[in-house]
């Protein structure tokens, strides 16, 4: 394992606290990763980024390449090498290649970024609608998200697993976000069967956490409750 640098702006706790406010843009993000997932200035969409490019995925469901000047108010980016890959000939539903991945984690204890190029019998996404202020809690905005599916076709899933411990700074588990090939469609993965695909996994024991500096969030009431509850609400997987 080499000695990938996941960079990480914000924390999961404050965009689910209604922290839209975009701290870091997305010219000096990509300082320090080529990969990654996040979200963008009042919500506003879902990105995903790869092979050094980052993409907007727009919440009327189409894509674009993101502007240097634009900003997150959460993002995760990472240098991703392959340390491990695997070729999957079989169709799998998103558990069902959770559980593949899970075999193949180095560690429970560590952080992980993970690429999928695969064909997709169908996706199912969402993603996140612009916000005004007064910022609504991010439950409330993921109730009415709108929410998309995509067949037959050519993708790419790429994403993050973390451990149990980093629950709040980010999501414990897989948070997976999904572009298709034709790069004018995806969003924030909720399930997926796909039919054949290419699996790889890039490990990190080094994670950096950039905290925003502005008054929103260092006044901000970050002692919040019913964590689990929340996360999994916001991320659909419950
Ligand atoms: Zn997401």
């Amino acid at each position: 394992m080499k000695n990938h640098v996941i960079y990480q702006a914000s924390t999961m706790i404050a965009l689910l606290s209604g922290l839209y406010d975009g701290s870091v843009t997305f010219g000096k993000l990509k300082e320090y990763g080529d990969f990654g997932i996040g979200t963008f200035h009042q919500l506003d969409g879902e990105m995903i980024a790869f092979d050094g490019i980052f993409y907007h995925l727009y919440p009327d469901g189409s894509a674009r390449q993101v502007g240097l000047e634009e900003s997150t108010p959460f993002s995760t980016v990472t240098f991703f090498e392959r340390d491990q890959t695997l070729r999957v000939h079989t169709p799998l539903t998103r558990s069902g290649l959770e559980q593949v991945l899970n075999t193949l984690l180095p560690s429970q204890n560590i952080f992980h970024a993970v690429r999928i190029d695969g064909h997709f019998r169908e996706v199912h996404t969402r993603t996140v609608p612009h916000q005004d202020k007064p910022y609504k809690p991010f439950v409330e905005v993921t109730e009415n998200q709108p929410s998309f599916h995509f067949s037959n076709e050519d993708g790419v899933i790429a994403g993050f697993w973390m451990p149990a411990f980093a629950q709040g700074i980010g999501v414990s588990g897989y948070h997976l976000h999904y572009i298709n090939d034709a790069r004018n469609g995806g969003g924030h993965v909720l399930d997926f069967i796909v039919e054949h695909c290419t699996i790889s996994i890039c490990s990190s024991e080094d994670f950096r956490l950039k905290l925003p500096h502005n008054d929103g969030y260092l006044k901000a009431d970050l002692s919040t409750a019913s964590l689990d509850d929340d996360i999994a609400a916001a991320e659909g997987s419950r």
